[in-house]
C-alpha cells in the first residue's frame, strides 16, 4: 500500500487490467484507423506511460508527439488551463489521435480540441484512459475511454501527487 506525502493509497485498478484494457483500445484504434495518417498527440505529463503502452498496441504506422497543458495543482483542479509546450508537428489534413490519462473538469480537453481544431486537421478524436463522469463539466465528446471511475484522486501509471507515484505500476486511489 503505497504513502505518498503522507496520504495512504491503495491499488484500485491493477497492472493486468490496465494492460488488458490498453491492448482492447489499441486493437479498436487499429481497426478505426486503418489505411489513415495517423498523428496521436499525447499530454503530457501524466499520459506518457499510457501512450508508451498505447502506442505499441497500436498495429499501424503512426506519429506519436506530445504536448503540455496542465490545470492541476496537488489534489484539485485549479480550473485554470495553462499551456507550456506547443505542438511542433503539421496537423493540417491529418488524423489527430489526442492520448490523455484523465478527464476529470473536462477543460483541459476543451481548451486542446479547441487549439487542435484551429490547425484543421481531417479529424479529431480522443482517447482517456480514466474519465471521471461525474465530475465532468463540459460537453465532451471522446471517442475511446478506458475506464469510468468515480469521482476520488487516483495516482499511478503516469498519474502523479505532486510530482510522485508516476512509477506505480497500478493505479492507486485515496485511501478514505
Ligand atoms: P481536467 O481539466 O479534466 O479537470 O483535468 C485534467 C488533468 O487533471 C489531467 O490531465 C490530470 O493531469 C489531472 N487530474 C485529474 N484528475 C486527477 C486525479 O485523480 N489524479 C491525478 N494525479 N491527476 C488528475
Amino acid at each position: 500500500m503505497p504513502t505518498i506525502h503522507q496520504k495512504n493509497f491503495e491499488t484500485f485498478i491493477d497492472s493486468v487490467a490496465i494492460a488488458q484494457k490498453v491492448n482492447e483500445l489499441g486493437t479498436v484504434i487499429a481497426k478505426d484507423y486503418k489505411g489513415k495518417d495517423l498523428l496521436c498527440i499525447a499530454i503530457l505529463n501524466g499520459s506518457y506511460m499510457f501512450a508508451a503502452d498505447l502506442s505499441r498496441a497500436i498495429n499501424l504506422p503512426l506519429e506519436l508527439t506530445f504536448i503540455k497543458y496542465n490545470s492541476y495543482r496537488s489534489m484539485e483542479s485549479s480550473g485554470v488551463v495553462e499551456k507550456f509546450i506547443g505542438l511542433t508537428s503539421e496537423a493540417k489534413g491529418r488524423h489527430v489521435l489526442l492520448i490523455e490519462d484523465i478527464i476529470d473538469t473536462g477543460l483541459t480537453m476543451t481548451e486542446i480540441l479547441n487549439d487542435i481544431q484551429q490547425l484543421q486537421p481531417a479529424s479529431v478524436e480522443v482517447v482517456t484512459l480514466l474519465l471521471k463522469p461525474s465530475a465532468l463539466q463540459e460537453d465532451l465528446d471522446i471517442k475511446y475511454i478506458g475506464f469510468e471511475i468515480e469521482n476520488r484522486f487516483v495516482v499511478g501509471y503516469g498519474l502523479d501527487f505532486d510530482g510522485y507515484g508516476r512509477n506505480l505500476k497500478d493505479i492507486c486511489v485515496l485511501q478514505q
